[in-house]
């Protein structure tokens, strides 16, 4: 196993004398458990030690979840000891005054009233089975979110399936990671990172391309820092100059939305100057000559003008990365939230596979994932087109495999459904009427989200699962008190492709339930459990590696117990050699490696095609859906900040965090701020076509001049996304995050939340 750097990266402390890994749970003291980070997908390993209840608080009655949790670093592979001030606060939300305890029912007064299991199950059973009588079992819908254990997002799939046997079920995901997995799938024919972070280090190039690596997922920047002290040349393309952009060795400040424009106009300059593994890509790849004469038109002169970076940039990047025999590729959301992102990606991977440098020791390419689990939420069953193992639902093999797994007819399989957004917008028309939530708050995070209020509002029936009563739970008739990661166990896949234990540190507090035991008691109370009678996440674990076996991702040959004692297992780790021996495999943590085998191409080659060749494919540079224009003259982008967690569900519940940056800022230029007469700390509205929202301006010059900047954790009047646009990229649905045209404005005052906030202080 390779080893993880060492260096600390901003908002990262190295632990002081950290624990060393113990294998298993319940090591030290009482209940201490070895487990990860519940929020990004690097998920960094930790120690969580509640106290001791006898010496703590031995005549506190609260439950046992309400004493404090103390947070210790573990020496895990993926952070060696470090974490940054997410990790280190995480258990601080399980001590939350308003965490909800008990099932809530909207009562005739129209508020939330505490209730039993019972009643509230009734109500559920009531609602859900009217909806689909009157409407059609397409009529309730599901969402579930990228942070569920594998187990959980299999047991939600398979309940949306067979138990409600509804095609609309969807995730979180959709928000986050699905361009990158459309492009890997049409590219590789797998949607996985393919080399562990630790080949980066040795990698004479680093491109980060659209990843805020050090406030998104801090702790990767040990990784790349590590790379830059042995020699290796980082790329940072972004329109802002952020934290990993402040000690890179080159800055392309790239115009919102253009970086497949970039990728051409690159490729264009690995063409001419020869900078090409021409061996590679005649035995391992197809459609080069194509895409050659595509990106012939993309000189640098053209690349710069449509990009806005320099052209001198532009060939020293193309030069950079073209000369280099080992490198590392790592992009995220920031070229992923568009709507042509998935044509983004498949510019990216082009110049990769031109390089031929992929499938060998620090020589990668790889996505940054959002949320713990958003990868294998997606493997596993939530994903509106896939069953667990990564199939494929319109596939007519791949349906009849997991209808014998979970005892159905193949006829009885729903369709594909729709996205997480066109199920809004069909609740919007009236075709859906009931929807089922778990851990997912849209009317945080999904864009223009007046529109997504109307459509809550539209809803007959509308039942959340969820830990905190969030803006979207508000509008729910009935909540269901769920469970953080803290509180369960089961195994999370994280963005290396790295299979992890998740191990409970508590019990929920009060009537609280694991969320997959209530995905089984509302199987139980619909009367049809359709097989949701596991007694544990193991048993569901143990039905998921069947589900997958033989599938690209491959999980057969995963136990629990293999996860703990070699630090997580990569898949595919299949259980049976290609001639059905049974084997003991140890898991792929490098994809695409000379002779890998794999279901797809059987031996033809390392891609998963039937060739088992990777695919270049023409990637075409499109304008972004709403460009700036004489009106909304002003490029309005959306992003992170390093002490909040997508929607902030969690971490705007923490003390130290909201501190760290208590409310959302408008970041702007100052040449921007002195033509529009705005000083920095002034209050400013941004406003689009759908909204606006007033906030204090930010004058910073790490921004282009032409683009402002909102992190969207905040909801309300502070949601940035009341001014983004739903417009969607057509293969993948995720929704154009990162641009869309605003003007903005100095304020006339303060606005009412904050006006508000001066009168209660
Ligand atoms: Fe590690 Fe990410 Fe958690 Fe920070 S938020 S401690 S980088 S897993």
């Amino acid at each position: 196993m390779p080893s993880a750097p060492t260096t600390a990266a901003p908002g990262v402390s190295e632990a002081p004398g950290a624990a060393p890994a113990v294998a298993g749970t319940h090591a030290g003291t009482p209940r201490a458990a070895d487990t990860h980070c519940p929020y990004c997908a690097l998920q960094c390993g930790m120690r969580l030690s509640p106290a001791d209840r006898a010496r703590h608080a031995p005549d506190d009655p609260a439950p046992s979840a309400l004493l404090p949790v103390t947070v210790a670093p573990r020496d895990f592979p993926t952070n060696r000891g470090g974490l940054c001030q997410k990790g280190w606060t995480s258990a601080t939300v399980l001590r939350a005054s308003d965490r909800i305890t008990t099932p809530l029912l909207r009562g005739s007064d129209g508020a939330l009233h505490p209730a039993s299991w019972d009643a509230a199950l009734d109500v559920v059973v009531a609602g859900i089975s009217r909806v689909q009588a009157e409407h059609g079992r397409d009529a309730v819908a599901v969402f579930g979110g990228g942070g569920l254990t594998n187990e959980k997002a299999y047991a939600l799939g398979k309940f949306a399936r067979t138990v409600l046997r509804t095609a609309n079920i969807d995730y979180n995901g959709r928000l986050c990671m699905v361009s990158a997995a459309a492009g890997n799938k049409k590219a590789f024919g797998i949607d996985r990172s393919t080399n562990p972070m630790s080949d980066m280090v040795g990698a004479e190039v680093v491109w980060i391309s659209g990843a805020n690596v050090a406030e998104c997922a801090p702790i990767t920047t040990s990784y790349v820092w590590q790379a830059r002290e042995q020699g290796a040349k980082v790329i940072v393309v972004d329109p802002r100059i952020t934290p990993i952009a402040r000690t890179c060795d080159l800055y392309l400040p790239i115009k919102p939305g253009r970086d497949v424009a970039l990728f051409n106009g690159i490729l264009q300059l690995m063409i001419e100057n020869d900078w090409l593994d021409h061996q590679f890509i005649e035995q391992h790849t197809v459609g080069f000559e194509q895409v050659a004469e595509h990106v012939r038109s993309w000189t640098p002169a053209r690349t710069a003008e449509v990009t806005g970076i320099a052209e001198r940039s532009i060939r020293q990047a193309a030069q950079w990365w073209g000369e280099a025999s080992t490198s590392y590729l790592l992009h995220a959301r920031g070229m992923e939230h568009h709507s042509h992102g998935v044509q983004n990606v498949l510019g990216s991977i082009n110049i990769v596979l031109a390089s031929g440098r992929i499938g060998k020791p620090n020589c990668a390419y790889g996505t940054l994932t959002g949320q713990a689990n958003g990868q294998g939420g997606r493997e596993h069953g939530q994903k509106c087109d896939q069953l667990p193992g990564a199939r494929d639902i319109s596939d007519p093999e791949h349906r009849a495999y997991i209808a014998k797994v979970w005892g159905i007819s193949p006829d009885e399989l729903p369709a594909a459904g729709v996205d997480a957004y066109e199920i809004f917008r069909k609740i919007d028309q009236g075709e859906i009427r009931g929807l089922l939530s778990i851990c997912f708050n849209p009317k945080v995070s999904l864009p223009d989200n007046h529109f997504v209020t109307r459509c809550l509002e539209k809803l007959d029936f509308y039942v959340a699962i969820d830990f905190f009563l969030n803006e979207t739970a508000r509008h729910a008739d009935i909540v269901l008190p769920g469970s953080l990661q803290e509180e369960d166990e089961g195994v999370v896949t994280q963005l290396e492709g790295r299979v992890i234990k998740i191990n409970p540190a508590v019990k929920p507090p009060g009537d609280a339930r694991q969320d997959w035991r209530i995905i089984q008691d509302l199987a139980r109370a619909l009367g049809r459990t359709h097989g949701l009678t596991f007694d544990s996440p193991r048993a569901i674990f143990e039905e998921l590696r069947v589900a997958s076996k033989g599938g690209v991702a491959d999980y057969s040959g995963i136990t629990w117990e293999k996860i703990e004692q070699n630090y997580g297992i990569f898949w595919p780790c299949p259980s049976e050699a290609p001639d059905g021996t049974p084997i003991d495999h140890p898991g792929t943590p490098r994809l695409f490696e000379p002779g890998s085998w794999n279901p797809i191409a059987k031996g033809a080659g390392p891609f998963y095609f039937p060739d088992g060749k990777a695919r270049f494919n023409v990637s075409t540079y499109s304008p972004p859906a709403e460009d700036v224009d004489e009106a909304f003259p002003i490029i309005l982008t959306t992003g992170r900040v390093v002490s909040q967690f997508l929607s902030g569900t969690q971490t705007r519940r923490i003390g130290p965090l909201v501190d760290q940056y208590p409310e959302p800022r408008l970041e702007m230029h100052p040449r921007l701020a002195e033509q529009l007469g705005i000083a920095d700390g002034e209050w400013a509205t941004a406003e689009s076509r759908r909204g606006s929202c007033t906030l204090r301006a930010q004058v910073v010059s790490t921004i282009r001049p032409d683009t402002v900047f909102i992190p969207y954790h905040w909801a309300g009047a502070k949601s940035a996304n009341q001014l983004t646009i739903a417009a969607q990229d057509p293969i993948s649905k995720i929704p154009e995050y990162k641009v869309c045209a605003v003007r903005v404005m100095k304020a006339a005052g303060p606005p009412e939340y904050a006006l508000e906030l001066e009168s209660q202080q």
